[in-house]
């Protein structure tokens, strides 16, 4: 099975298009949308929001660094103090 090289959506048989570049490689497009956008609007299917491209990078990016970041844990310790102060109230 190939992949659509501009939203990596699966490029089903006898569907889509090949597009071979001079150097040899080659580029699977799963419709004529992913063709135009990549070799016409030249642009880039990771930047794109309504590719799965986005949606793998962006959940990659965003997982560590909010458990990196000093700003995380900081909101992580006070909703953990508002929950503790919380439970007792209501019992
Ligand atoms: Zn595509």
């Amino acid at each position: 099975m190939a992949y659509c090289s501009f939203c990596n959506n699966e490029v089903l048989k006898g569907t889509g298009e090949i597009y071979v570049l001079k150097d040899g490689t080659t580029l699977n497009f799963c419709g004529s949308k992913c063709k135009r956008n990549s070799q016409k609007l030249k642009r880039e299917g990771r930047l794109m929001k309504w590719t799965s491209k986005t949606l793998v990078l962006s959940t990659e990016r965003k997982a560590p660094e909010k458990k990196e970041s000093a700003l995380a844990k900081d909101i992580e310790a006070k909703l953990k103090e508002k929950e503790a102060s919380k439970a007792p109230a209501k019992k």
